[in-house]
């Protein structure tokens, strides 16, 4: 029997599963944790501990049909300078909840389009962050840069800002998957913007590709990454397409005729990865790629990598606060998710108090499973020691789940007195064998395709 035939009986090809960067999955969150939880949770940071910070900018300049990101397409800066307005004021109602000493380990703007900010707002906002909370001394502060929105004074007020690491769209260079996709961006674009982020002195840049595009070939593919790989980024996301119209309405404009079937999408991720690996790229968890030199790749090898909302992180923080329409801030207790809308969150804000909506609080079986699965998310197993040494459970009992899942897929795992391993033939399935794991109604919410 070959490997496709057996994925393919096992399901891997029609299956929908989380894409597990966090648990519970946020479709799981439920409206009984409000501000008053998350003031509560931040209180209890402890002084002078390292947190990181994520700010959401839900701006684009125009609307690419691929993408599910919470953005809003907006012409005129009045509606982004009066988010601005909001974020401070959120960022002040922190600084009121906020324990003493507290520093930035890592910050990071997403979007949106971060680079969508004028410089004199670039400059506004990160002082607004850093009067709250100042950056530890290895601190780590990335954007998103869209590589068609920005320019020299942008480049150089981020870095006097404190930008040291900067993560570029890239999708794929090729014009038809381009204008399939509603994202045109030329090749010179992107490598102008390579250039003017390291004139300005930074060194490290992640770049994101997509596979599974419509009109996508392994042999269109392989240009892309040759193109990219004459860049030399430091880190590669290699994100599968997420096809889901029933969440992002904008993607109803890409012809579903056009994409490549679930088995295509494997040999497009497999191409990609060959190509990556073989020019010395160490690949990380399941769809990122690090140079030997990079944080990313010591991280995955002395087991230090975390699954977050931005995929993998090396991020040594237990707390994240999201900022901003949309955020979702984690902490040991639990998680929280402000408002969606734009709206919901500027009127929360407004009020005076935190615009949190929804969220969860972890109960100690969810705090083990969460561990199980950013395990595997991250290093492909579950180490028993791992597990028997921080959580209430005997190793009888974990042994019954390990055998369960082996039996689910016909013991392609391997399972011995020092935990569980998926092999290399079975990494196609990871998300599939962690969702095994996952205690809530996998059918409560629509996800994307397992490969
Ligand atoms: S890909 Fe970037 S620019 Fe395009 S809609 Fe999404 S966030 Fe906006």
């Amino acid at each position: 029997m070959t490997q496709i035939t057996q994925l393919n009986r096992l399901g891997l090809f029609d299956a929908k599963v989380p894409r597990y960067t966090s648990y519970p999955t946020a479709p799981h969150f439920n409206t009984g944790v409000g501000p008053d939880d998350f003031a509560n949770w931040i209180t209890a940071i402890p002084q002078g501990d390292r947190i990181s910070l994520y700010v959401h900018i839900p701006f684009c300049r125009r609307l690419c049909w691929f993408c599910a990101c919470r953005t809003q397409g907006v012409q005129s800066d009045d509606p982004i300078l009066n988010y601005i307005t909001r974020l401070e004021k959120e960022l002040q109602l922190l600084a009121q909840h906020l324990p003493q000493g507290v520093t930035l380990s890592q910050l990071h703007w997403g979007g949106g389009t971060p680079t969508i900010l004028s410089p004199d707002a670039m400059t506004r906002l990160a002082r607004a962050i850093t009067q709250v909370a100042p950056f530890s001394p290895d601190y780590s502060f990335s954007v998103e840069i869209d590589p068609n929105e920005i320019d020299a004074a942008r480049v150089r007020a981020l870095v006097a800002a404190g930008m040291n690491r900067a993560s570029l769209g890239i999708q794929d260079f090729d014009p038809e998957i381009q204008q399939a996709i509603g994202r045109p961006q030329g090749f010179e674009d992107t490598k102008l913007a390579f250039d003017m982020l390291r004139d300005h002195g930074i060194t490290s840049i992640n770049a994101d590709l997509v596979y599974g595009l419509p009109h996508q070939t392994p042999q269109k593919l392989t240009n892309t990454v040759q193109k990219l790989m004459a860049m030399l980024p430091d880190r590669i996301a290699l994100y599968g397409y997420a096809h889901v119209p029933w969440m992002a309405r904008r993607q109803n404009l890409i012809d579903s005729d056009s994409l490549p079937s679930a088995q295509q999408r494997l040999t497009l991720f497999e191409t990609a990865r060959d190509l990556l690996k073989w020019d010395n790229y160490h690949d990380i968890g399941i769809d990122h790629f690090a140079l030997p030199h990079d944080s990313m790749s010591t991280a995955a090898s002395n087991r230090t990598l975390k699954r977050n909302f931005q995929g993998y992180t090396v991020d040594p923080a237990d707390v994240l606060i999201g900022l901003g329409a949309s955020s979702i801030s984690k902490f040991p207790q639990g998680f929280a998710q402000n408002a969606a809308a734009t709206s919901q969150y500027a009127q929360a804000i407004e009020a005076g108090t935190f615009a949190t909506s929804r969220g969860h609080a972890m109960t100690t079986d969810d705090k083990m499973r969460a561990k199980i699965i950013e395990s595997i998310m991250c290093h492909f197993d579950v180490k028993t020691a791992e597990i028997l040494d921080n959580f209430d459970i005997s190793r009888a009992q974990l042994y019954a789940l390990f055998g369960q899942v082996n039996q689910h897929f016909e013991f392609m795992l391997d399972v011995t007195d020092q935990g569980l391993f998926i092999p290399e033939r079975a990494r196609p399935l990871t998300r599939m064998i962690a969702q095994k794991f996952d205690a809530y109604d996998p059918n409560a919410a629509k996800h994307s395709s397992a490969i």
